[in-house]
């Protein structure tokens, strides 16, 4: 057992895929969407070994608006009708915090089965 490998994904974890047009409809409210973020996603099963894959996610105003990271990103695209290049660092800085939340989102739930079994080992 090799312990927790994490940083092998660490640098392939911060590349991000965006896409503007021709985004697929919101899975939860079948609305159009703003924008697509592919991005990698790394998580360890069940038997401790690191499985890394790809995740997409979309911007949809109307489910994700009361998310601060993704309310930023709609006003931007509200204030834009396109995003132009000086407009670029804002909107990657953006696009950066709002991936991250939505990846804090997925794992919340794996980080916390592995706290709880420090927990029960003793270690916390
Ligand atoms: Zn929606």
């Amino acid at each position: 057992m090799a312990g927790r490998g994490v940083s092998r994904e660490r640098k392939d974890a911060y590349t991000v895929l965006v896409k503007i047009a021709d985004t697929p409809p919101c899975p939860q409210c079948t609305g159009s969407t703003m924008l697509l973020a592919q991005f990698a996603h790394a998580w360890e099963n069940g038997r401790g070994e690191d499985v890394s894959g790809r995740r997409e996610t979309v911007l949809c105003p109307g489910c994700h608006h009361k998310e601060p990271t993704a309310a930023e990103l709609i006003a931007l695209f509200a204030a834009h009708a396109q995003v132009r290049p000086e407009s670029m660092d804002i909107f990657g800085g953006l696009v950066a915090a709002w991936v991250e939340s939505v990846r804090q989102h997925t794992v919340d739930e794996e980080a916390l089965a592995a706290e709880f079994e420090l927990w029960e080992q003793g270690e916390l």
